[in-house]
């Protein structure tokens, strides 16, 4: 280990800012890869305090700045008041291109280390960053793979998986919030239930960590089960399902199937569904928005 302190003076010298209370920062040393941890916000800018990216400036006592700052403040140094000249502090860039930080979805379970540069880039595709348990009262949060497993063994949810390209029949009581479906790529679907006043509105979610373009398209009807309504059918077909983190809980499309009570089998009380998700090819997603 590293002696943070030497550390600490190491970074003065390259005229950073203090060390404060801050995320920690975990560095790893090319040539032999010593870790160790230090305040994070020693590699703050000292004028905007965002995290200082290469080009780095500094002025002539060597107060840091970033790049947008010494484009906005030229010729006087605000941290020492005196007109200066700026010159690059590579030796700090150096170091910042050194270190590589944990991504933010560590506790769901991301091990990634990036720099800083890449941080912005690899969470808004990481694939452990966190979906929202919708079940009432439920305040669990975890990657979408953490999620389906707590679906069935918290809540005692049943699993339906699905091929697409093909249709599957489904049985749905009247007044269940949603049905899960998983696909062949394990892709989380939610079928949801909201009762309304004129029938059953139905509406599909893909569940994924942000919301991100869609990537698949559904097609759902509803069909009778006893004679009453025989030959009738209540039928969409959503392009682009849309994909949610779940983070406001379970809501209902703009885009829904209604089903009109006259569909709901009186017997068992429960609605006959047929459901079919394709993939969206790119060709498909440029139609589909066209
Ligand atoms: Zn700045
Ligand atoms: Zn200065
Ligand atoms: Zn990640
Ligand atoms: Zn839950």
């Amino acid at each position: 280990m590293v002696e943070e302190e030497s550390k600490n003076r190491k970074m003065d010298e390259l005229g950073a800012g203090p060390v404060g209370k801050g995320q920690e920062a975990v560095v790893e040393e090319k040539s032999d890869h010593e870790i160790f941890k230090m305040e994070s916000q020693v590699l703050d800018c000292n004028i905007c305090l965002k995290p200082l990216k290469p080009p780095i400036f500094q002025c002539e006592v060597r107060h840091v700045l970033c790049s947008l700052c010494f484009e906005k403040l030229p010729q006087k140094c605000v941290i020492c008041c005196k007109r200066t000249d700026y010159s690059r502090c590579f030796a700090l860039e150096q170091f910042i291109n050194a270190i590589r930080v944990p991504c933010s979805n560590t506790k769901y379970g991301c091990d990634e280390f990036i720099t800083q540069d890449q941080k912005e880039t690899h969470e808004s595709g990481c694939t452990h960053a966190p979906c929202f348990c919708p079940e009432d009262g439920c305040s669990f949060i975890g990657s979408r793979g953490s999620l389906l497993e707590h679906f069935v063994t918290k809540h005692g949810r049943l699993q339906t998986n699905l091929q697409y390209k093909k249709s599957l029949g489904i049985s749905m009581a009247r007044d269940m919030q949603f049905t899960l479906l998983v696909g062949e790529d394990m892709s989380i679907f939610l079928l949801t239930n909201t009762l309304t006043d004129i029938g059953n509105a139905l509406t599909l979610v893909c569940i994924r960590p942000r919301e991100s373009e869609p990537r698949y398209s559904s097609k759902i009807s509803a069909v009778p089960r006893g004679a009453g309504a025989a030959g009738r059918l209540v039928f969409l077909m959503d392009p682009l399902v849309a994909s949610s983190s779940l983070q406001g809980g379970v809501q209902l499309g703009k885009f829904f199937l209604l089903v009109p009570p006259e569909l709901v089998d009186e017997s068992t009380d429960e609605l006959t569904i047929n459901i079919r998700i394709d993939e969206l090819t790119s060709k498909s997603q440029q139609e589909a928005v066209a």
